[in-house]
């Protein structure tokens, strides 16, 4: 059996011209003899009936007191709703479906709800199904734990869904659909040039997406990379292949010239709050002091440069208020600038590449943006922005590597 897992977003499915397109895709790989595997997501976003923004909404709206556990059920109708409104098209069309929800479909994860961890999958009824000729629906996003309460696996679940399931399966493909054609250069939202990459390697988008490029989560590259499962990802409304994530000697099956950049693409985390604290006379057990505090507060700090003076860090902002307050607490004087941004120039290739600081600084230097704070890996090259400069940001440094190229 050749197996093929397709994923389609929220958007792939919201309407009955995009669910046209879906079936189209899924056509075409049926006819190319493979067995599919498709994971859904539910259906829009927020304001748009059974979207996850909405059902949370609507819990809100309605006493705000469901607990994690009960708010992960309410969450995981989403997906089903999305899954059965599939079937009932492709069975329409005259092919043979079978719905599965993620327990179903073999998910096990731990009991975090919200952002459940899968722990195994097990996809038993998925094989059975396939090897009766039937394509499968799988819910995506959400899991069961060992005693067989249904969880969810927080943000862009249904792409760690979509990969976790095509390793289990060892299937040859894993196409995850959505409203780009592929990964592009940057956010195509805010860039409006940005140009999609014919081919990446798990190393490379892993680290886009953990610095905030949404197309795909982080979590789900790396589930890839572990298992060398080829990765696409691809447009539902055309017919371009989009972006193949591979490992690097993958790239040579690419006809393409372009693997040889350094800077790969530009990515950005808004809403954050720069956090800085004063140790006088370098007293640098205050330092740890600091930071065993926030973790002791459940409060994720990135962004931290250390000196013999003191620290500076970010958190969300939406963590700042309680992360200022816990400082204060064990007396110190924090100082903090909330409506930040952290703006990331990221590639392989960055590593002691001579020159390439330099004209970060000096692209942004010309387009008038003051620089808050600046570090960097050998992939990596992070400034944190104000929140107002963070679009004009990522257009000169996309413009200054000429990533529209
Ligand atoms: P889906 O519902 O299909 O999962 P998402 O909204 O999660 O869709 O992801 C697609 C969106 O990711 C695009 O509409 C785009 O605005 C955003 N995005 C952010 N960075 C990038 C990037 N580098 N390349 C492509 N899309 C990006
Ligand atoms: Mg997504």
């Amino acid at each position: 059996m050749r197996i093929m897992v397709q994923k389609f977003g929220g958007t792939s499915l919201s309407t009955v011209q995009a669910r046209e397109h879906v079936l189209r895709h899924v056509k075409r790989e049926l006819e190319a003899g493979l067995s599919l595997v498709i994971v859904v997501s539910a259906m829009g976003r927020r304001g748009e009936p059974y979207a996850t923004d909405t059902l949370l909404d609507w819990a809100a709206q309605n006493g705000n007191a469901l607990s994690a556990r009960e708010k992960d059920l309410l969450l995981c109708c989403g997906e089903i709703i999305s899954a059965t409104t599939l079937s009932s098209l492709l069975e329409h069309e005259g092919i043979p479906t079978t719905v599965l929800t993620g327990a179903q479909a073999g998910f096990v994860t731990d009991d975090n709800f919200g952002n459940a961890r899968i722990l195994d999958v097990r996809p038993v009824r998925v094989l059975e199904q396939l090897q009766l000729g039937r394509v499968v629906v799988v819910t995506g996003f959400q899991g069961q734990t060992e005693n067989g309460d249904f969880t969810t696996l927080g943000r862009g679940g249904s792409d760690t869904s979509a990969t976790a399931l095509g390793a289990a399966l060892r299937a040859e493909m894993v196409d995850i659909y959505t409203d780009v054609n592929g990964i592009l250069t940057a956010d195509p939202r805010i860039v409006e040039d940005a140009r999609p990459l014919t081919v990446v390697s798990y190393a490379e988008i892993c680290n886009m997406a953990h610095h905030g490029a949404k197309v795909i989560h982080p979590r789900a590259v790396e589930i890839a990379m572990q298992s060398q499962i080829p990765v696409r990802v691809r447009s539902t409304f055309a017919d371009t292949e989009g972006t193949l994530v591979t490992h690097p000697e993958g790239f040579q099956d690419v006809q393409t010239g372009i693997v040889d950049r350094y800077v790969t693409g530009i990515a950005y985390v808004s809403n954050v709050t720069q956090i800085t604290v004063d140790v006088p006379g370098g007293a640098d057990r205050l330092q740890l002091k600091v930071f065993k505090t926030m973790a002791e507060n459940s409060i994720s700090v990135d962004f931290i440069n250390v000196t013999p003076s003191g620290v500076v860090y970010t958190v969300f902002d939406s963590d700042s208020e309680k992360a200022i307050q816990v400082l204060q607490e064990i007396g110190l004087k924090p100082q903090s600038l909330s409506g930040c941004a952290k703006v990331s120039v990221i590639g392989g290739g960055i590593n002691g590449v001579p020159g390439i600081m330099a004209r970060i600084v000096e692209s942004l230097t010309l387009a008038d943006i003051q620089i808050l704070q600046s570090a960097d890996s050998n992939t990596t090259i992070w400034v944190l922005v104000k929140k107002e400069d963070m679009v004009q940001a990522l257009r000169a440094l996309h413009a200054s590597f000429e990533l529209h190229l």
